[in-house]
């Protein structure tokens, strides 16, 4: 039976703002901190100019669920943000975590070490509180990149999405790979991690626009027969998506990245109002909207869970792309 109260005490959509430190790049060229952080709010302070070219503050306020200052570590992300979720997988529930932000902000850095974590802690309840009850845990990680599907664990083989009568996702060919040790999850995810940065024109380049998926799914073997398929209790989703910025590359000479701009720019649209319409309980989701929206379609219907981290960069330079992360992680809340 589902545990209705467990999963009720889970809020349905979380927004926490993670701020990385200043880099060295940042350092050498004197750039300041400019983020003021507080446990769930934060000061952003931007230097104007006046028309007489004399400068000036603003400062802009922004609250959050949690505000992870550049001193708090990994784990530490992972105890505010997916830990809680982890429990109620085994709930029929699915839920997922996406980290936004400019290239550079910090969401690979943020992302890389959740699923490893998830697992770890998914494992353990299946081997302890849910021992022999028929569950398995599978991987999958594919990524989106000019709206196209390609599998990260399987030479980059390309994929196509097709629903199901049920309003179930399914992903032609996608590779699924089923996991009882925390030693195989992590190569998959090197593995796929990997496939992922082995671009053409250099690796956070092609990254940055592209979004990467990675799936924890539970499935339960029905009454035992091993000889059925088992059937999809409930889903983790862990998206790096493309660096915000690059839906702003609308306008650029080259056509190819004018096309991976717009696509990026509707994905990240179409998100927001997907998040938004699950906060409403609104019966209608645009999920229609993008690849990636519809490609998570079946995490945004019944009973799912959000949480968005979205990464700020603390230096000056960057004020104009920090102000657009907390603006569109100010919608979402
Ligand atoms: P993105 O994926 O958003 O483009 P990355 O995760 O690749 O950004 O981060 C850019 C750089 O900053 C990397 O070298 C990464 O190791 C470093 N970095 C990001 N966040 C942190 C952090 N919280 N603490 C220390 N270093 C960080
Ligand atoms: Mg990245």
């Amino acid at each position: 039976a589902v545990d209705k109260e467990k999963v009720n005490s889970v809020a349905k959509i979380k927004v926490v703002v993670r701020k990385r430190p200043l880099n060295k790049k940042e350092l050498a060229k004197n750039e300041e901190d400019i983020i003021e952080t507080l446990s769930n709010s934060l000061v952003v302070h931007e230097t104007k100019l006046k028309v007489d070219l004399t400068e000036y503050m603003e400062k802009h306020e922004f609250v959050f669920d949690a505000v992870l200052n550049e001193e708090v570590s990994n784990d530490e992300v992972y105890r505010e943000t997916v830990e809680p979720i982890v429990p109620i997988i085994f709930q029929r529930t699915k839920a997922t975590c996406f980290a936004y932000g400019q290239t550079g902000s910090g969401k690979t850095y943020t992302m890389k070490p959740l699923p490893l974590k998830a697992s770890r802690d998914i494992l353990r309840l299946m081997h302890h509180t849910y021992r022999n009850q028929g569950f398995h845990l599978f991987v999958s990680f594919f990524e989106i990149y000019g709206g196209k599907l390609y599998d990260l664990l399987s030479d980059r083989k390309k994929l196509c999405m097709r629903e199901d009568g049920k309003q179930q996702v399914c992903i032609v060919g996608l590779q699924e790979f089923r996991v009882s040790d925390v030693e195989t999850i992590k190569e998959l995810i090197e593995k796929g991690n990997a496939t992922r940065s082995t671009g053409t024109t250099g690796a956070n380049e092609e990254s940055s626009r592209s979004h990467a998926i990675l799936q924890l799914a539970i499935k339960r073997s029905v009454d035992g027969k091993e000889s059925k398929p088992p059937r999809v209790v409930g889903k983790l989703s862990f998206i790096d998506l493309a660096g915000s910025e690059r839906g702003a590359d609308t306008t650029d000479t080259d056509k190819q990245t004018r096309m991976e701009g717009a696509e990026i720019n509707k994905s990240l649209l179409a998100l927001k109002e997907c998040i938004r319409a699950l906060d409403n309980d609104q019966g209608h989701i645009p999920f229609r909207g993008s690849k990636l929206t519809e490609v998570l379609r079946d995490s945004f219907m019944g009973n799912s869970r959000t949480v968005m981290i979205s990464c700020i960069s603390p230096s000056s330079g960057s004020c104009e792309h920090t102000l657009n992360t907390l603006r569109y992680a100010d919608r979402v809340k």
